[in-house]
């Protein structure tokens, strides 16, 4: 079985491959808009990515790809802007993406979470080729191997174009929340933006990373969307999480669900939360942060 991987983070790429690898005996990876890691695949495409154009017009280079090596499956990272290239080029196959697998069972069916996380779900597409996204996660002891070659594909010109009018640097709060083993989740319960700053003092004590409750990203939009957790956000598992004026809806929680600690200050006894959370601080958070940060520096 061939089975292609698209990913943009070169860890994830070297996992994804490394997996890949204990699914099918032909394994070949492609990036857009630069180099592939060598040495985790039997083939690496490097797809060109003209300048002005954005990553998700490279969607017609990907099926063009698909067509040429005709893989049985395609794994891409569930960046957002994979899931659209991915979508893309299944629909072009008269197939599915199934999303955000989190393991593949002996016969090939694909699990992941059902119901925002109160169930699982496994699927496997009828179609020829197999179209799936999914985190490096899924093959946590896989090893990649493979060799150097590295092939240039060409550059389709999408048959729908987009015009890149502006391009906009995001900030971004600290390193990968994936890999932070501490992580301090912020909620509605920080009035004001500059309480933040108390979320910050006790992340930098424990050296943990920031992230957030849906709401301060999309509504308040303190924090970027790349840093809140739950069900149509990122899932993380860290050692420890605090979670902090978070009330604890199973939107949230689904996204810390695999956090070996879970820590939660709430100003209300009764908040939800507080049934999820191995330890609990009922306090409020302008009281609690600093004295939590100050005993744990
Ligand atoms: C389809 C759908 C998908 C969703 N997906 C997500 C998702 O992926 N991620 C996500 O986070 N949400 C998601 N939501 C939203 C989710 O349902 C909740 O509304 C949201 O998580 C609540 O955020 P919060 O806990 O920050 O705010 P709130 O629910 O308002 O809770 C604030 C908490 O802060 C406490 N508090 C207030 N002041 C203080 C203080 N001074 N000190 C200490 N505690 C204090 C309060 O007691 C309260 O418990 C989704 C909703 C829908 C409908």
């Amino acid at each position: 079985m061939k089975v292609l991987v698209l990913a943009e983070n070169a860890q994830t790429q070297r996992e994804l491959a490394a997996g890949a690898r204990t699914l099918g005996d032909e394994v070949i990876v492609a990036k857009i808009g630069g180099v592939p890691e060598t040495g985790i695949a039997d083939t690496a495409y490097a797809i060109e990515l003209p300048e002005g154009q954005i990553p998700e017009m490279a969607a017609d280079t990907v099926a063009a790809l698909v067509d040429e090596v005709k893989p049985d499956m395609v794994i891409v990272e569930p960046t957002a802007r994979l899931k659209v290239i991915g979508a893309a080029v299944a629909a072009k196959n008269d197939t599915a993406l199934v999303n955000d697998v989190t393991a593949f069972g002996e016969g090939g069916e694909a699990e992941s979470l059902y119901f925002g996380g109160l169930a699982t779900i496994k699927r496997q597409p009828a179609s020829a080729i197999k179209f799936y996204s999914c985190d490096g996660a899924a093959f946590a002891n896989a090893e990649a191997s493979g060799t150097d070659t590295v092939v240039d594909y060409a550059f389709v010109a999408p048959a729908h174009p987009v015009r890149l009018r502006e391009r906009r640097e995001l900030t971004h709060e600290g390193a990968d929340l994936g890999r932070a083993a501490v992580v301090v989740g912020v909620g509605r319960g920080f009035g004001k933006e500059e309480d933040l700053e108390l979320a910050r003092e006790l992340a930098r004590a424990v050296h943990g990373e920031i992230a957030c409750s849906r709401p301060l990203a999309e509504n308040e939009q303190w924090l970027p969307k790349s840093s809140y957790l739950g069900v149509s956000g990122r899932m993380i598992a860290p050692k420890v999480y605090f979670a902090v004026g978070i009330s604890g809806q199973m939107q949230h929680m689904i996204g810390v669900h695999n956090a070996d600690t879970i820590i939660a200050i709430n100003k209300d006894k009764n908040a939800p939360v507080f049934n999820q959370a191995d330890y609990g601080l009922v306090a409020d958070l302008h009281e609690a942060l600093p004295a939590l940060a100050a005993k744990l520096a």
